[in-house]
């Protein structure tokens, strides 16, 4: 019997085969989702990329490609079937992709049709790049990002500017660590400034306006940060809005799934919202489902 627990996942599950820095093949990520009780658990590993200078150093170590990349990702979608079917009994597993350079020329068609073609579930939209230069990755490329900008506070406005861009050329149905910025800016006083919060109440309305579901992000408390993406001030704009949230724990391993969900489900019910919205799949069909915290 399947059960429906709030312990559900719209984001996470990047595996060894399929992504050059997760550490554990897909098949242990879904057993550990299994062990760990959750209900619901979307798969998203990163979308292929179709430019060498979008591509993470270590594929490039490696010799890949973005020939390459393409090839693995729709072997990554024909094992995601194959698992589904095996664990049909124990979980439900959803066939996502993180999509994650936008704006960038005809990108947003490349994924929409990478969906369709390998009938994949959902999309979940992330901004990792700012003016094309990874603002999550390393420090050194996160100082050329803010070199780029001009400051930190344009950085975190340029941030926010993209990820209304890409929720409106997208549409996805989940929207990935809203204010991923804070990864390498910390919990900077530029990340509250008034031009800041106003690119990023911009992006909410477009991602409301849209349907987009926020992904209550555990990865940085693995980090040493107190608390989820989106910090408690995007979050109380998030919950007056009345935008859905659902978790994601952003897993590249298997010792990560699931991990900091107590601490999340906590965080939203101190901050006022008692329910998430899951993504599930009904006669094949995709629908959202409310499930309570408590
Ligand atoms: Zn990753
Ligand atoms: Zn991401």
């Amino acid at each position: 019997m399947k059960r429906m627990h709030w312990k559900i996942s719209l984001h996470g599950g990047h595996s060894s085969e399929y992504c050059d820095h997760a550490q554990d093949p897909l098949p242990a990520l879904v057993a550990a989702a299994v062990d760990a009780g959750i209900s619901i658990y979307g798969i998203t590993e990163h979308a292929p990329r179709f430019k060498t200078e979008h591509m993470y150093s270590e594929e490039l170590a490696l010799g890949w490609t973005p020939e390459i990349l393409l090839n693995k990702f729709r072997r990554y979608a024909q094992e995601l079937d194959s698992l589904s079917r095996i664990w049909d009994s124990k979980i439900t597993l959803l066939k996502a992709f993180e999509a994650e350079v936008i704006p960038c020329d005809s990108y947003a068609d490349k994924m929409l049709s990478l969906k369709r073609e390998l009938g994949f579930d959902y999309i979940v939209g992330s901004v990792h790049y700012v003016n094309g230069i990874s603002i999550d990755y390393t420090r050194a490329l996160f100082g050329e990002a803010v070199q780029r900008c001009g400051s930190l506070e344009n950085l975190c406005v340029a941030y926010f500017q993209t990820v209304r861009n890409m929720a409106e050329a997208l549409r996805p149905e989940v929207l990935g660590h809203f204010d991923l910025i804070r990864k390498m800016a910390g919990n900077t006083s530029e990340l509250q400034s008034a031009p800041v919060l106003r690119a990023a109440e911009n992006a909410l309305h477009s991602i409301r306006e849209i349907g987009c579901i926020i992904d209550i992000n555990t990865s940085p408390l693995r980090k040493g940060f107190a608390c989820p993406y989106p910090a408690p001030h995007f979050l109380k704009m998030i919950r007056e809005k009345g935008i859905p949230v659902c978790f994601g724990d952003d897993s590249h391993s298997a010792a990560e799934v699931g991990a900091g969900f107590e601490t999340a489900r906590q965080y939203l019910i101190d901050h006022g919202i008692r329910e998430l919205s899951a993504l599930n799949k009904k006669s094949g069909k995709m629908e959202k489902e409310t499930v309570l915290l408590q």
